[in-house]
């Protein structure tokens, strides 16, 4: 079951009502005619997909996905099958198109770890790829509607092409904007190997100005909406990204060294974590990332040191004096 939540008029959020992990606040935007609509993240399971079609009249005049990471797009070719056109960041049309290619991007190839990945997205996710998709430039190209204006912003270091945004409506009788800050949120990821902690953080600051020129309801792709200004959303984000390097820095030792397979396995980043049995090998990718983008702002700062050994898991890592 789909649950809608009005936000302006005409704009809803539309959030599956499932248990299931990384559910997405989406995006609902009615065009004004025939009842068509403009769909954004709007990744549910098939059965809800089934639901919103018999609701509006089929197919919607576009899904646009914030970045191609499997919680925002795996049943996109289940719209595509409705009609609806898909749309997605250019740097990410590869992902959307062939798991191949996501997999190798990401880097779980690189650390071995593609078949225990494969099996899992083929058991719990369910992915198919889309066919053909549309494009777009984040941060260049926008989209006009009858009733709203959707602007792309370019907010790279979750994933390459990770894109916020922005909606304003063009009638006088909507009043409220609506900022879409997707993946950038409480629980800060990226741990991809096409990550890049240093845009995320500068992705922060460029969500957070734009935030603070204007009245904005504030819809992160994950997690709390907020309708009233939340003027420490981001520094929550920063504080997280933040605590985690201290995590990581106070693990490396200035005796002995550490692979990044020792941290992961002894939970720095999240001591309390239940690590799910079957995917369980996949946090060496999950954490492991986010762990190994710290280390390297660290060697950057020349607080670490890195001793080569014959793979990303198990190189080691040593505190500087
Ligand atoms: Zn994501």
């Amino acid at each position: 079951m789909l649950n809608w939540t009005q936000l302006s008029k005409g704009i809803y959020l539309v959030k599956e009502s499932t248990f299931r992990t990384n559910r997405i606040n989406s995006l609902l935007i009615e065009d004004g005619k025939e009842n068509r609509v403009i769909l954004i993240d709007a990744n549910y399971p098939t059965s809800d997909i089934d639901e919103l079609y018999n609701r509006i009249s089929p197919p919607a005049l576009a899904f646009f996905a914030s970045h191609c990471h499997l919680d925002h797009i795996a049943n996109a070719y289940y719209h595509q099958k409705r009609g609806t056109p898909i749309f997605c960041p250019i740097q990410e049309e590869s992902f959307i198109k062939s798991l191949d290619a996501l997999v190798e991007n990401v880097g779980i190839s690189k650390i071995g770890l593609k078949d225990k990945y494969l099996k899992m997205v083929k058991k719990y996710i369910k992915f198919k790829e889309c066919e053909h998709v549309n494009t777009f430039n984040p941060g260049l190209e926008s989209f006009e509607y009858d009733t709203v204006n959707i602007e792309t912003i370019h907010v790279p270091g979750h994933s390459p092409g990770h894109s916020a945004f922005l909606i304003k409506p063009k009638l006088e009788d909507q009043n409220r904007k609506i900022l879409f800050a997707s993946d950038i949120g409480s629980h800060p990821y990226y741990g991809d190997m096409c990550s890049n902690l240093k845009q995320y953080r500068q992705s922060i600051d460029k969500l957070e100005t734009l935030y603070f020129s204007d009245d904005y309801i504030l819809v992160p792709a994950h997690g709390n909406i907020y309708l009233k200004k939340d003027e420490n959303f981001f520094n929550r984000i920063r504080a997280k990204i933040n605590s985690n390097g201290t995590k990581v820095l106070n693990a490396i030792s200035k005796k002995t060294p550490k692979t990044i397979k020792e941290l992961v396995l002894d939970k720095v980043l999240n001591p309390k974590k239940k690590f799910v049995p079957m995917i369980k090998d996949l946090y060496l990718f999950w954490d492991g990332g986010m762990i190994f983008h710290h280390l390297n702002e660290f060697i950057e700062q020349d607080l670490v040191e890195k001793i080569e050994e014959i793979d990303f898991l198990n190189d080691k890592y040593i505190r500087k004096e």
